[in-house]
C-alpha cells in the first residue's frame, strides 16, 4: 500500500516556502566561495553556519546518519557526496545538495556549479538538466500524475542522449524531508501517484552524460556513475496550488551571484 499523502494547508506550504528560501540563500553563499583550490569541507562548514545564523537547522544532519549540512557531488558522483578535504579543481561540476528545518517544516533544493570554466560537454549536461527540471514542474499539476512529471523529464534527458538514474527519486515534502509520495524522474503518462492542491514534492532529476546506471561506493553515501561519466542535478522543492506548480525554492539568489561573479548560470 502507498503511504498516504501528505497535503499541507496554506500555512505550512509558507513555512516549507521559508526553509526553502533559506536553502536557495544558502546556496547562494556556497555561489560566492566555489572555486578551484576550494575544499568542500569549507563549504559545508560555512554553509551550517549561515543556515543557524538565519535561524534554521541544516536539514540533513543527523538525518539517516548524515554527517554534514551539505552534499557535494562533484563530477562522476551523483547525489549523496559527503563534504569533506576534497579540494575542487578547474573544470569540476559539483552538486550541491542542502535542506533545512525551520518552524517545523523542511525545504530542499539542490544546484549544480562549475567549478571554474567547465568542458562545453558539461554545460550542456547541466542546462539540459535544469531544463529537466523546469519540465517537470510544468507537470506538477492537480490530477496529473507523478508519471507525467517522469516522462516529461526522461524525455528531455534522452533526446539528449543523456541517461536518467532509476535509483533516487524526488519526494514529498513536509514536517519530514522524505514524505510520500515518491517522485521518479522517468515514468509514463498517466500513471503514478496523482497531485492534488496542497501537495508539496521536491522534483530533482539526476541526469548522467553516459549510461543510466550508478553504484555507491564503500563509504555508505557517496552515489557514483558505474560508467565513470558526469552527472548533474537540480532540485526545487514545490507546491501543487491554484491550478499550477509553485516554486517555493529558488536559483534567483544563486544566479545573482554566478551573474556577480560573471560566470555562467546553467
Ligand atoms: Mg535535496
Ligand atoms: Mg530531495
Amino acid at each position: 500500500m502507498a503511504k498516504p499523502v501528505n497535503r499541507l494547508s496554506a500555512e505550512e506550504i509558507e513555512l516549507v516556502r521559508n526553509s526553502s528560501l533559506l536553502v536557495g540563500k544558502t546556496l547562494a553563499e556556497v555561489a560566492r566561495m566555489i572555486a578551484p583550490g576550494v575544499v568542500t569541507g569549507a563549504l559545508d562548514r560555512l554553509a551550517e553556519e549561515f543556515i543557524r545564523d538565519n535561524g534554521g537547522v541544516p536539514g540533513f544532519k543527523g538525518l539517516y546518519g548524515c554527517p554534514s549540512t551539505l552534499l557535494i557531488s562533484v563530477n562522476e558522483e551523483v547525489v549523496h557526496g559527503l563534504p569533506g578535504d576534497r579540494e575542487l579543481k578547474e573544470g569540476d561540476i559539483a552538486s550541491v545538495d542542502c535542506g533545512v528545518l525551520m518552524g517545523g517544516f523542511y525545504g530542499d533544493s539542490a544546484y549544480t556549479f562549475a567549478v571554474g570554466a567547465v568542458s562545453a560537454e558539461k554545460q550542456a549536461l547541466m542546462d539540459v538538466t535544469k531544463e529537466c527540471l523546469l519540465r517537470g514542474i510544468a507537470q506538477a499539476v492537480a490530477n496529473q500524475r507523478t508519471g507525467d512529471i517522469g516522462f516529461a523529464v526522461q524525455q528531455h534527458a534522452e533526446a539528449h542522449g543523456y541517461g536518467i538514474v532509476r535509483e533516487l527519486v524526488g519526494h514529498g515534502v513536509g514536517r519530514k524531508l522524505h514524505e510520500a509520495p515518491e517522485v521518479p524522474n522517468y515514468g509514463r503518462r498517466g500513471h503514478g501517484a496523482r497531485l492534488t492542491e496542497g501537495m508539496v514534492i521536491a522534483i530533482e532529476p539526476m541526469v548522467t552524460m553516459g549510461r543510466k546506471e550508478v553504484r555507491q561506493l564503500e563509504d555508505g553515501w557517496t552515489v557514483v556513475t558505474q560508467d565513470g561519466k558526469p552527472s548533474a542535478h537540480f532540485e526545487h522543492t514545490i507546491a501543487v496550488r491554484h491550478g499550477k506548480a509553485e516554486v517555493l525554492s529558488t536559483f534567483s539568489y544563486i544566479e545573482d551571484v554566478l551573474r556577480e561573479r560573471g560566470g555562467k548560470t546553467a
